[in-house]
C-alpha cells in the first residue's frame, strides 16, 4: 500500500562533528527514499543540519551572539545541504524543492492553507519537498521549539499516513540508551504517557531531544498518523521500518482509531498563538472532556482574559488552570465576556474547532 511519509532526519544523523555534511549518511538516506518512490510512497523529507553544517563552512571575525551565529551558520549550511540532496537525487532522476519555512507561517489559517498548497502541488508534480525552519529570519521567541516539532506540524499538513523520526538511537528506552539493563519501547499504544522514560536531556548539535520527540511523536499519533523513531545512520533503516518493520529496531506510536480533521489538526498545533484565555468551571470542564461531541458555551464561562476576534485560536483552561482544550474562537472577545456565564447564548468555539488537549 503506497503510502505518504514525513521522514525528519536530526543534525547529528546529517554531519560530521567537524561541521561537514556526512556525506555517506545522507546518500544512504538519498538511496532508501529513492527506493521509497520507486515503491510508490510520496515522501516529504525534513532535513535539520543547517546550523550545523554552517560550522565547517565559516569562521567569524568576532564572537558572535547565538542568534546572529545560527542566522551565519545556518544561511551558508542550507545550501550545502541542499546542494548535496539536489546532487544525490538527480542521480535518481528525482527532483526536489527547498521549502524554509517560520512558525508564523502556521499562525493563521490563511497562511497555513497556503504553505499547504505549496507542498501538495509540489507532491502532486513528484517533487520531494526538502523543509527545514528558515533560521536566517526566525525570531527566537516564535521559533519551532526543534525540527521534531516543525516535522509533526508538517506531517499533520500534509496528511502524512506515517512520520519517521531519524535520530541517533534506536528509538524510546526505558531508561538510558547506554544502560545494558534500558530496554528498547516498540509499541506505544494511543495515549499511553512516557514521561517517566524520557530524560529532558539531549545530546549533540541539533535542539532537539528524546523529551520533545516524544511530545510530538504522542501528539501527531493522537491525530491519526502513525509515528516511528529509529535510528538514521542504521543501514537501510527507512526502507525497513516501511517495508519490513521486523528487520529494524524502532518505536512505533500506533495512530488513534479516532483521527482528527484537517482543521482540527491546524488547531491541535496551535497553541502557541492562542490570542486569549477562556476559563471554565470544573462542571463545564467535565462536559469538554467527555466523549460527547460538545460546543465551549458561555454558561460555564468564569473569566475571559485577552483580546481576540472571531476566528483566532484562543485556549481554554480549567478551574485550577489547567489546559483543557485549544479552538477557534467563533465570537471575539467582546462577546465573550458579555456572555460569560450566561444561559441561551451562542457557543464560543464550536465543536467541530476545539481540540482537546
Ligand atoms: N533548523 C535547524 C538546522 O537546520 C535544526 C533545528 C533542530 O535541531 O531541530 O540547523
Amino acid at each position: 500500500m503506497s503510502r505518504r511519509i514525513v521522514v525528519k532526519v536530526g543534525s547529528n544523523v546529517l554531519t560530521r562533528p567537524d561541521g561537514m555534511p556526512n556525506a555517506t549518511n545522507m546518500s544512504a538516506l538519498v538511496d532508501q527514499i529513492s527506493a521509497l518512490r520507486a515503491l510508490g510512497h510520496e515522501i516529504v523529507l525534513v532535513s535539520s543540519g543547517a546550523v550545523a553544517c554552517g560550522r565547517g563552512a565559516v569562521s567569524p571575525r568576532h564572537q558572535l551572539d547565538s542568534v546572529a551565529a545560527r542566522q551565519l551558520y545556518s544561511s551558508v549550511g542550507q545550501i550545502r545541504l541542499i546542494n548535496l540532496y539536489s546532487n544525490l537525487f538527480a542521480g535518481y532522476g528525482i527532483v526536489i524543492g527547498q521549502v524554509l519555512t517560520q512558525k508564523e507561517n502556521f499562525s493563521s489559517r490563511t497562511a497555513y492553507l497556503n504553505q499547504r498548497a505549496c507542498m501538495l502541488t509540489m507532491l502532486d508534480n513528484g517533487v520531494i519537498p526538502v523543509v527545514n525552519e528558515n533560521d536566517t529570519v526566525s525570531l527566537t521567541e516564535l521559533m519551532f521549539t526543534d525540527n521534531d516539532e516543525l516535522s509533526g506540524m508538517i506531517a499533520s499538513m500534509v496528511d502524512a499516513d506515517t512520520l519517521v523520526i531519524l535520530s541517533n538511537v534506536d528509538g524510546i528506552y526505558t531508561g538510558s540508551p547506554d544502560d545494558p539493563a534500558s530496554r528498547l519501547i516498540r509499541r506505544v499504544e494511543s495515549g499511553r504517557d512516557l514521561s517517566e522514560y524520557v530524560a529532558s536531556t539531549k545530546s549533540g548539535f541539533g535542539r532537539g531531544g528524546m523529551g520533545s520527540k516524544c511530545g510530538t511523536a504522542g501528539k501527531v499519533a493522537s491525530e491519526g498518523i502513525t509515528v516511528i523513531i529509529a535510528r538514521g545512520d542504521r543501514k537501510d533503516v527507512l526502507l525497513d521500518v516501511i517495508e519490513h518493520p521486523d528487520r529494524a529496531p524502532h518505536t512505533l506510536f500506533e495512530p488513534t482509531a479516532a483521527p482528527l480533521s484537517t482543521v482540527k489538526r491546524w488547531i491541535a498545533h496551535s497553541t502557541s498563538f492562542a490570542k486569549g484565555t477562556i476559563t471554565v468551571d470544573a462542571r463545564a470542564a467535565e462536559i469538554l472532556r467527555s466523549d460527547r461531541a460538545v460546543s465551549l458555551l458561555p454558561v460555564g464561562v468564569t473569566a475571559v482574559e485577552g483580546e481576540w476576534e472571531e476566528g483566532d485560536i484562543i485556549a481554554v483552561d480549567g478551574p485550577d488552570g489547567e489546559r483543557i482544550a485549544i479552538g477557534r474562537a467563533a465570537t471575539d472577545s467582546r462577546e465573550a465576556s458579555a456572555s460569560a456565564g450566561r444561559h441561551g447564548c451562542r457557543p464560543l468555539v464550536h465543536y467541530d474547532y476545539l481540540y482537546l488537549e
